[in-house]
Parts: structure tokens; sequence; C-alpha cells
């Protein structure tokens, strides 16, 4: 942790502030510096980035942020007790820091931030894969950000990097690994949150690629995995026959196997189906 960090230890902040955590908020909060300002590096340089933090809570991260130097941190935070605590960190480093007392998934933090943009979060497990899909799918396309660096429970983690063939392999991962370069870079077990968690908890860093992976058109592409995954023990051309009644020469297409099953299919070859399918309906639709 760098020296400008003068501030109190988590623990006090908590006991000045009130701030015993709420289940409904999704509140296990991380009171090791140490640990917040290793997550903060694993955000990568920040120094010339601003920085997009969901629920910072009594501060933990949000102070790393900061110690390692962003430009400037955006912290959007629904529970209003934690207001106070924040703005302490905010009068510790001038001009850097601003709070917005709002639920996340209402307010556009465009209007407060700058490029280049990152985004570091310890997010509340209620609403994090909502906003994880949101940042993934934009109406443009590069997004706003350039990397995602967020705490999920270890479950939801591993769906994101996920490969064909898991138990994990699903829209989570087809969708991630489309746009980005997703990794797990730290698991952290439920003793480091206070309260713990039931269950373990991992960081995923996420990079924006300029461009998705494979070309491919984006609702096509979605509705595609959509439909191979809600019935993922059927083979692909019974689950995806919906779709198309010309599926299996779509399959063939795609040098898809007709009796694979969606958990088999990699990200390229579900672009190639997603492909044959949009050419086809342009074909009817012209
Ligand atoms: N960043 C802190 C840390 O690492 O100790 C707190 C993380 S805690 C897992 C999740 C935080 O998200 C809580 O402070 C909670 O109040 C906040 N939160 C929950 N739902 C939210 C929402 N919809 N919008 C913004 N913040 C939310």
């Amino acid at each position: 942790m760098s020296g400008i960090d003068t501030l109190p230890p988590l623990r006090e902040v908590i006991a000045t502030h009130d701030l015993a955590a709420k289940k409904s908020l999704g509140q296990n909060f991380l009171l090791d510096l140490n640990l917040t300002a290793k997550i903060a590096r694993l955000a990568g340089d920040l120094r010339g980035a601003d920085v997009l933090e969901v629920g910072p809570g009594p501060g933990g991260l949000t102070r790393g942020l900061l110690a390692e130097g962003a430009r400037r941190v955006l912290a959007v935070e629904k529970d209003p007790r934690c207001v106070p605590a924040l703005a302490e960190i905010a009068a510790a480093y001038p001009g850097r820091l601003e709070v917005i007392n709002d639920d996340a998934l209402e307010i556009d933090p465009l209007m407060h931030l700058t490029s280049p943009i990152k985004v570091a979060a310890n997010l509340p497990y209620n609403v994090g894969t909502e906003l994880l899909v949101r940042w993934l799918t934009p109406q443009d396309w590069p997004p706003f950000w350039t990397s995602l660096t967020l705490m999920f429970q270890r479950e939801v983690a591993e769906r994101i990097v996920a490969q064909p063939g898991s138990k994990a392999y699903g829209r989570l991962a087809l969708l991630s690994q489309w746009r980005s370069d997703a990794q797990i870079v730290m698991t952290l077990p439920p003793e480091a949150f206070s309260p713990p968690p039931k269950v373990h908890s991992a960081v995923v860093h996420l990079t924006a690629l300029p461009a998705p992976r494979y070309p491919a058109d984006a609702a096509m592409l979605s509705k595609v995995v959509a439909a191979a995954f809600n019935q993922r023990r059927k083979m692909l051309r019974s689950a995806l026959k919906p779709l198309d009644p010309a599926i299996e020469d779509h399959l063939q297409a795609a040098s898809i196997p007709p009796t694979e099953r969606a958990e088999q299919v990699s990200l390229e070859a579900f672009c190639a189906l997603a492909r044959s399918l949009s050419a086809a309906s342009s074909r009817t639709s012209s």
C-alpha cells in the first residue's frame, strides 16, 4: 500500500460509520488493504486512466485504486450509509474520487468518465452477472472500457473462462470470450471477507478485444447460443431446429456434426453457424 494512504484501518471505518454488513446488498467486505492494493494492481497500469468502481462499500478497493495511481475513480454505491466513509477518502485524494449514491443498474457512468476507462470492482453477487453482460453487449464495439477486473463467486468466474467440454461452459463463456481475453487472476477463500460468504471467490481480468474474436452478428449469435444451451443435453440438430428447418445444412456449413451437443462446440464454430444462419435469413428477406 502506498504511503499516502493515511486513512484509518477499515475495521475502524466500519465501526465509526456503523456499517454492519447487509446481506440484501451482497455486502462481504475486504478489510485487508494489502489485498485490495493487490487487486488494484491486477487491473493493470491505472495512471492516466479513469476507473469505474461498482459497490465501493467502506472503500478498501477504492483506496487501493487511488493509491495505485488511478487518475480518477467514479464509485457507485447503493448503500447511503457508506457515503460519509467514502467522503473521507475523497478528502484524502482531492479531485480524484467522485461518489454516486445510486443503483449501478440505473445510472449512466459515461456522463462522469473520460477515456481510457477501466472497471474494477468487488461486485455484489446479486447484480454481478447482469452488469458483466451489459458491459459485454453495448450497442457499439469496442466498448467504453479497456479492461474489467471483477471479483465474482468462483463458480461464476469459472463460467466466464470455461472451455468446451466442461460443465461450466455456456453462454457466459461464449459471450465473454467472443469479446475479450478473460483470465482468472486470483482466487480468495471465504475468510478473506467480512462477513465470510459461503463460497470461494475469484477475480477475473477481461481485456476488451478491438473487434469480436470471430465475425458474427451479435443478435444471431446470441439467439443460437441461447437455443443451444437451453437444452444443452440435446443434440444440436434437435435443439436448434426451431431456428431453421434446414438446420442440418447450416451445421454442416459450420463443420459441426449434427449429433454434437452444445457444450462440445467451440466459439469459432458457433460464430460460423451464426454466419450461415444470417446469410440464409438475408437471402429469404431480399
Ligand atoms: N468494494 C467493497 C469491498 O471490496 O470491501 C464492498 C464489496 S461488497 C461485495 C458489494 C458492494 O456493492 C456493497 O457495498 C453493496 O452495498 C454494493 N451494492 C449492492 N448492490 C448495488 C447496486 N445495485 N449498485 C451499486 N452498489 C451496490
